[in-house]
């Protein structure tokens, strides 16, 4: 199958010490970028999009373009970032997708157990793969916004118990991260990243790398993270080269010359998430 669940992939990185890049895309091009940038530099890849960008441009759309990049011979995980229902998740499997998280991050750890047991018993049936996360992040995705004072460090003894009872396939720890470009200097706790490492056997995944220093996304990855999700970084990238060439050509009108510097702003960053990942050649 070329769209495939990320279980495998992350089992690769975990034996081989990197990790793969999740983007976000958001339309045609977007994807474009990802998947050409990934697919030069034969570097693993998981495409992500949030629920409100399978809901903008289209579930059947985004699945049937990410089907349509197969001439690159690049399998491609379309991954479904922050879902939150499991009837969601249900219909876009059924639509073709093979990898998922399902973010019950704002319930009790009873409730998100819960959750995320009915959506593994599912996904499974699918061999689509699932990521849970437990604690949670501070910072922006999308319309969920949670301050600081929300935020939780994930606790490694109930990570243990939770990636136990649930069967995931990867886990993503909060450890100091946030969604969002970062105000300060991010402080991550590694010490309770080795701790989680210590007694969780399945891949960790890192959510709110936009901006993080390299050195810190290496460490992360020498201490278990197999994934690492950037989206705010992409964004900023593709809309300030936009903005850059129109202010450039104000009288610009044609979408297939616009888009081009555009694109070449986010090929840019991929390129160093991806080097920062250490999965270049690893495919
Ligand atoms: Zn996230």
């Amino acid at each position: 199958m070329f769209i495939i669940s990320s279980k495998n992939p992350l089992l690769k990185a975990q034996r081989e010490g990197y990790a793969v890049p999740a983007f976000n895309i958001h339309n045609l091009e977007t994807l474009q970028v990802v998947v050409e940038t990934a697919s030069d530099m034969r570097a693993p890849l998981i495409v992500a999009g949030t629920p409100g960008t399978f809901s903008s441009a289209g579930t059947n759309n985004l699945l049937a373009l990410a089907a349509a990049r197969r001439h690159y011979n690049h399998p491609l995980a379309v991954h479904l970032d922050h879902h939150e229902s499991l009837s969601d998740i249900e219909n876009k499997v059924m639509a073709g997708a093979r990898s998922v998280m399902i973010d019950g991050s704002h319930l009790s750890f009873k409730e998100n157990v819960a959750l995320v047991k009915s959506v593994t018993a599912f996904c499974h049936r699918y061999d689509a793969s699932v990521e849970a996360e437990l604690g949670r992040l501070g910072g922006q995705e999308d319309d969920l916004v949670v301050g600081d004072n929300d935020a939780l460090y994930t606790d490694p003894a109930q990570a243990r118990d939770f990636v136990g009872q649930t069967g995931i396939d990867s886990l993503a720890v909060a450890i100091g991260t946030a969604h969002g470009f970062y105000h300060a200097e991010p402080r991550l706790d590694f010490a309770r990243l080795a701790d989680i490492r210590a007694v969780v056997d399945v891949p960790l995944v890192l959510h709110g790398a936009s901006g993080l220093p390299a050195g810190d996304i290496q460490k992360a990855i020498s201490l278990g993270v197999c994934k690492v999700n950037v989206a705010t970084e992409l964004k900023a990238a593709f809309s300030a080269g936009l903005k850059r060439y129109f202010h450039d050509h104000p009288d610009a009108s044609d979408p297939r010359h616009y888009m081009q510097p555009a694109k070449a702003a986010m090929k840019e960053v991929v390129r160093q998430v991806i080097h920062r990942c250490g999965c270049e050649g690893k495919l």
